[in-house]
């Protein structure tokens, strides 16, 4: 099952429990301060109010994204930079406010939700795996068997896909010189979904869909029943689809909003799974905030970026007068106060951001470095590593929680 978290909310997989090292508490002093100093532990807005007021920052983890390691390492740095495991040993470093949680579902098959898989046997042993080079979550490992112990004296490949590291971005697929890598799709189950929702340990549910059709997003939102009622926030991630997009929005506000008894968001999947690809990425996602924002015949909800979403995001919401702008005259604000989630006409005009890749890459390559050369499991057992994964995460998330970073 997939998580995201942050005020913040975080899409984190539902995992078996690891057990941590607890930390070396008296080495952590810097991290305090560091967060002190920026006053981030006194920041107390909820995470409504931050998609009130266009500060909302959700990390997420990876809808197929497992490894609980690294998912709790994440959580932990961006719950500190302002976004469970992760967040309750945040919150022992350093009190700040608990983020939401958020889980990922989806209606039909979507590229969030599938898992690349090959036989490494069937690679030819000249291959130079460029697989392995482009996967950018490390999720393919690969080695020549030793020719002494081959079977039959022929060497072949071991290793392939790690699946817990796998989410699905698919870039493996094109570069493989021998169309070796196929993918699996799947589909997460309505009713285990309702009976974790019924926990009352999440607060948040992403539904991705496609944004072309509303009959398998009822049947999912059907078969989730009243476990709808334990959340705080539902969010439907779709693609833009042009001209069609608002049309299928407002049919799908029809189907939730009977049931509908908590706060609704709009998260626009821009360019999905690329904003560690390079500065352009974000242009869709943008682009797709500027069209959605503008039309008055839109479903109630925030509007939240994701998709693409990287560094340059708030530049170029910022380019069109989004960031943290209010939305005066909006029609879906007309009547005031609505019997769902209550939005106020001068709440923001998008609420906030999602980052997926980027921000895992930024701490991701510090999180690897600390785990090749220490074996390290708890990143705040290195309060070296920490502090520059800390940076890292503030640089993103400082500009959308308007923290005064010092260079
Ligand atoms: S689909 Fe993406 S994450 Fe998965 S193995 Fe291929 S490149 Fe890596
Ligand atoms: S690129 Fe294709 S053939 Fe080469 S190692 Fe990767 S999966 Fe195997």
């Amino acid at each position: 099952m997939a998580w995201s978290c942050f005020s913040c909310t975080a899409s984190i997989p539902v995992q078996p429990q690891v057990n941590f090292r607890p930390s070396n508490q008296k080495c952590l002093q810097d991290v305090r301060n560091m967060v002190k100093s920026l006053g981030i532990h006194s920041i107390r807005s909820s995470p409504v109010d931050s998609l009130k007021n266009g500060n909302w920052v959700k990390l997420i983890c990876g809808a197929s994204f497992e490894d609980v390691v690294d998912i709790r390492n994440l959580s932990l740095v961006y719950t500190l930079a302002g976004v469970n495991q992760g967040i309750e040993a945040a919150r022992e470093i350093v009190e700040v406010g608990r983020p939401w949680v958020m889980i990922s579902v989806n209606d039909d098959e979507d590229l969030h939700f599938r898992k690349a898989e090959f036989d490494p046997a069937d690679c030819p042993q000249d291959c130079s795996r460029p697989c392995e080079i482009v996967c950018p979550a490390n999720a393919i490992s690969l080695e020549k068997e030793n020719p002494q112990q081959a079977i039959f004296g022929i060497p072949v490949m071991r290793g392939g896909v790690l699946t817990e590291r796998c989410y699905g971005c698919g870039r493996c697929i094109p570069v493989c010189p021998y169309d070796k890598i196929s993918v699996h799709t799947y589909v997460r189950d309505a009713a285990a979904t309702s009976e974790l929702l019924r926990r009352d340990d999440i607060d948040a549910l992403e539904i991705h869909t496609s944004g072309r059709q509303t009959l398998h997003f009822k049947s999912l939102w059907d078969g989730l029943g009243d476990a709808i009622n334990h959340l705080r926030l539902v969010a439907v991630s779709f693609p833009d689809v042009g001209d069609s997009s608002i049309s299928t929005m407002n049919a799908m506000y029809s189907i939730m909003e009977p049931g509908l008894r908590c706060f609704n968001l709009w998260q626009l999947d821009g360019r999905p799974m690329s904003g560690d690809i390079g500065r352009g990425a974000t242009r869709e996602s943008i682009t797709f905030a500027v069209r959605l924002a503008a039309a008055s015949d839109r479903p109630r909800g925030f509007l939240q970026l994701a998709g693409g979403t990287n560094a340059h995001t708030v530049a170029g919401l910022k380019k069109h007068g989004l960031f943290q702008t209010k939305s005066v005259s909006d029609e879906n604000f007309k009547d005031g106060q609505s019997t769902v989630g209550s939005l106020r006409p001068l709440d923001a005009s998008i609420g906030g951001i999602a980052y997926g890749g980027y921000a895992r890459k930024v701490v991701g390559r510090i999180l690897s470095s600390m785990q090749s050369q220490h074996e390290l499991t708890c990143i705040e057992e290195s309060p070296d590593y920490l502090l520059k994964a800390l940076a890292e995460a503030l640089a993103l998330v400082g500009t959308v929680k308007c923290y005064e970073i010092p260079s």
